[in-house]
């Protein structure tokens, strides 16, 4: 089974959570560097 996570692109955080009810779609933001926007990594994991 495969999970994803989202990395932040600025700190590569994991600490990130997407904040929707935008009308552009889904926008995320970065609890510890403070990043907000469209751009995030979203990382497979395969093996936990
Ligand atoms: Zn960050």
């Amino acid at each position: 089974m495969s999970k994803k996570i989202l990395k932040c692109p600025k700190c590569e955080s994991t600490n990130v959570v997407p904040m929707a009810g935008f009308v552009t779609g889904y926008k995320y933001h970065c609890k510890d560097c403070n990043y907000r926007g469209v751009l995030i990594l979203e990382v497979d994991l395969e093996e936990e």
